[in-house]
């Protein structure tokens, strides 16, 4: 029996159907995940969904579904697309927002959505407030996770992924219990490739250049939660949702 929602329609877009849908919130939670690759966004995002019932929205994730469909299905902006996945560089503004926008009824989700590498420009900022404007959808916040780029590095080259079910691990802080083999599913660990040294050179540069506008945009609407994000996942946690309290979030 499937108990956790496979997220397909975000995933395979907008013809297919999630196979559970998360249970309707009285207060959805909407926020968007901001961070450096390899700060922990994905893994916070998958906790808070658990926590707050809402669906976890990442476009790096969409792409990597769409990697493992076969050459002849994709389309001609998809297959430019994953080029720059696999090379580290941002994908287009233009391809990112017209994804989003084919699935703009993930937003209106009944658990809410924390939308996890998306906006990463201004330009997608910008695109993805009108897109809730016209969607007549609020957000709650947008959480910004920090670590030094040294512990960023670290993270990144260690991590491992699930190819079945898209579990994280780490090889020194959070190695899977048998070397190379998912705990969950039993399903083989890899490394993505944009998890190479020489793909997170090239996205620790395309981070940092548009970080430090997208965070003003977002602190300019008093939207912008600071979190750090050194130690453990829990930790990292607890300070996120110590965090949305003190930013009026009553349904805690
Ligand atoms: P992530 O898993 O969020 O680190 O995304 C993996 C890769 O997908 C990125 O390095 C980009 O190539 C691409 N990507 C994901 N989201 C975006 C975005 N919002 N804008 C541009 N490229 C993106």
């Amino acid at each position: 029996m499937q108990t956790k929602n496979d997220r397909d329609a975000w995933l395979k877009g907008p013809n297919k159907r999630c196979s559970l849908l998360p249970e309707p919130q009285a207060h959805p939670h909407r926020l968007i995940l901001l961070g450096a690759p390899g700060v922990g966004k994905g893994t916070q995002a998958v906790l808070l969904s658990e926590h707050f019932k809402a669906c976890h929205l990442s476009t790096g994730d969409v792409f990597r579904a769409a990697k493992n469909t076969p050459a002849n299905e994709q389309s001609a902006a998809m297959t430019v697309a994953l080029g720059c996945m696999a090379r580290g560089e941002l994908v287009s503004n233009k391809t990112v927002l017209r994804l989003v926008a084919e699935r703009s009824k993930c937003l209106h989700c009944g658990g809410g959505f924390l939308m996890d590498g998306f906006p990463r420009t201004v330009a997608q900022a910008k695109a993805l407030e009108k897109l809730l404007a016209e969607q007549n959808v609020k957000l709650d916040a947008v959480l910004d996770y920090e670590l030094p780029l040294k512990t960023i590095i670290a993270r990144l080259s260690g991590r491992r992924t699930c190819a079945n079910c898209k579990a994280v691990y780490h090889i020194e802080s959070l190695p899977s219990k048998v070397e190379g083999v998912c705990d969950t599913c039993g399903g083989p660990l890899f490394q993505r490739e944009d998890d190479q040294p020489e793909s997170i050179r090239v996205r620790m540069a395309a981070y940092t250049k548009n970080a430090a506008p997208l965070k003003r945009f977002y602190k300019r609407r008093d939207m912008l939660v600071r979190i750090a994000a050194a130690g453990t996942p829990g930790e990292t946690f607890e300070r996120t949702i110590e965090a949305l309290k003190s930013t009026n979030d009553q349904q805690l």
